[in-house]
């Protein structure tokens, strides 16, 4: 490095999918248990960091990003630099910046992403050399998806989804996601899920179905197995995307599914011309984003130094 450059670390994360999202009865602290199996999708945010005298965030949007919906004060980021600066006894002053390509309360965790991102670059930028357990443990504390941005490729979820184990996934699978630039609050289809199911189980579905899926490398055994227990809330609140559903399949998507609290939908495509032609298809007939992307990818990945 150059004296009077100044020096930057970029590092890209990913969007998620949930491949099975079981959903229990709410604990005594309000979460709900979930036993999940996420899987990383290629739909990436960048985040980069540089040394600044002021803490600074600022955001490169795609077009299909509504920006609007990205707090810049109370953004999950600045809450990442707070937890691991208290963890090393430090202030962690930084220029932070988001290129974000992950649509904003869409189900696919954007937010989450960033700040697995964020921890990650402020990691190397002041050389805190902060240990794998103790990333998970602070992530943990920030959202139960942010431990899994940080892991990325395919795991099981458990706890409230904080929990991570890395399952195997030989496969690569293509799915197209359908969303629009109005996102659906993960707090009120928690709460919607409640009104129309008070008497859940409170143990979460098993995921059984989906490992062996996964394990054979079939994608219509994938696309058979595929569930999520936030489906009917999500769907009562957002009529539209049963239509959506349906349209995707009669397209030749080999099933839809909500992903996550919603609203986008995910199509599960034969292979990546299906899921190209999908994609087209459905921009075609109206629909304002889709977007193919391959799983299982990287979790959190240093891209620049
Ligand atoms: P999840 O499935 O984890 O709830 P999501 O994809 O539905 O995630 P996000 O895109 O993570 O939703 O955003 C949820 C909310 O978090 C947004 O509505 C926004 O107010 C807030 N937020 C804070 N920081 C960020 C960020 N860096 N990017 C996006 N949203 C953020």
């Amino acid at each position: 490095m150059s004296a009077g450059v100044t020096r930057s670390i970029s590092v890209r994360t990913a969007a998620k999918v949930n491949l099975h999202l079981g959903v229990g009865a709410p604990r005594e602290d309000g979460f709900h248990p979930l036993s999940t199996v996420y899987q990383a999708i290629g739909l990436y945010d960048d985040v980069t960091v540089r040394r600044s005298p002021t803490w600074n965030l600022s955001l490169e949007t795609a077009e299909h990003v509504n920006a609007e919906a990205i707090p810049l004060i109370d953004n999950i980021v600045h809450h990442a630099a707070r937890a691991l600066g208290e963890r090393h006894g430090r202030d962690l002053v930084a220029a932070v910046q988001i290129d974000k390509n992950i649509p904003v309360a869409g189900g696919l965790a954007g937010g989450s992403a960033d700040a697995a991102g964020a921890l990650v670059a402020l990691d190397r930028l002041f050389g805190l050399q902060t240990s794998d357990e103790d990333l998970l443990e602070i992530a943990a504390g920030l959202g139960s998806d942010v431990p899994f941005a940080l892991m990325g490729g395919t795991a099981i979820g458990t706890g409230r989804g904080e929990l991570v184990e890395p399952v195997d996934d030989p496969g690569t699978w293509w799915w197209v996601a359908v969303t629009s630039r109005d996102g659906l609050s993960t707090p009120e289809v928690y709460r919607h899920f409640d009104r129309l199911f008070p008497d859940a189980d409170p143990e979460p579905k098993g995921i059984e179905a989906v490992l062996a899926a996964l394990a054979s490398g079939e994608p219509l055994l994938l696309a058979r197995s595929l569930h999520n227990d936030l489906q009917d809330a999500a769907l009562d609140l957002r009529p539209d995307l049963a239509r959506l559903i349906e349209e995707g399949e009669a397209a030749g998507a080999l099933r839809g599914i909500i992903s996550g609290s919603g609203p986008t939908v995910v199509f599960l495509a034969e292979d990546a011309d299906s899921a190209r032609h999908l994609g087209a298809d459905l921009l075609g007939a109206g629909h304002e984003i889709a977007l193919a992307a391959p799983g299982p990818v990287s979790g959190a990945t240093l891209v620049s130094l």
